[in-house]
């Protein structure tokens, strides 16, 4: 994977390698967003049948929806706005007691728990989870994802999901293959 013209994520009380894990993640983010950018495209009459069983889980659109094409051009949207801050932003990590970061930051920090970091599917996914909030102003919606990939009650509509930090997460790793951990 070609070296991503990211700026270096600063270090706040994370260990070092700790913080080479984060790297690691931010350069995988970008590369699963700009995959998953370059699946959603308009003129994309390629999408595989795997491809459209993601949208359907994450996102709740059908092959044959007539707004397909309006939905996952939104979706591109937030994809590309969240590869842009990780990109070209200088991104804090710390520990938090959950994962958070802030909507529309300034400050860009991002705080992840420590149980991702012996997990790096979790990292990369938690990564770009938090990073969406920051670059793209996702939110938390009700039908939030467990690990199974199976919506908590009492679920997402399509409305919902369409907003929803790990719906764009989840989608984003299923695209790419990588399994949610
Ligand atoms: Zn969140």
């Amino acid at each position: 994977m070609p070296v991503a013209a990211m700026r270096s994520i600063a270090q706040l009380r994370i260990p070092p390698n700790a913080l080479a894990m984060c790297q690691t993640a931010a350069q995988d983010a970008i590369a699963a967003l700009r995959k998953a950018s370059q699946t959603l495209k308009e003129d994309n009459a390629n999408i595989s049948y795997d491809d459209l069983a993601a949208l359907q889980r994450y996102y709740l659109i059908n092959e044959d929806d007539p707004e397909i094409g309006p939905r996952a051009a939104e979706i591109r949207r937030l994809i590309k706005a969240t590869k842009q801050g990780i990109t070209n932003q200088q991104i804090t990590v710390d520990y938090g007691h959950y994962n958070s970061a802030q909507r529309n930051t300034r400050t860009h920090v991002m705080y992840l728990g420590r149980d991702n970091f012996t997990r790096p599917n979790r990292l990369l996914r938690y990564f770009i989870h938090e990073a969406s909030h920051m670059y793209a102003n996702t939110d938390d919606m009700a039908g939030y994802l467990n690990n199974n990939g199976t919506y908590r009650n009492p679920g997402v509509n399509q409305q919902s999901a369409a907003n929803n930090a790990d719906s764009l997460a989840c989608l984003v790793l299923a695209l790419s293959f990588v399994a949610l951990e």
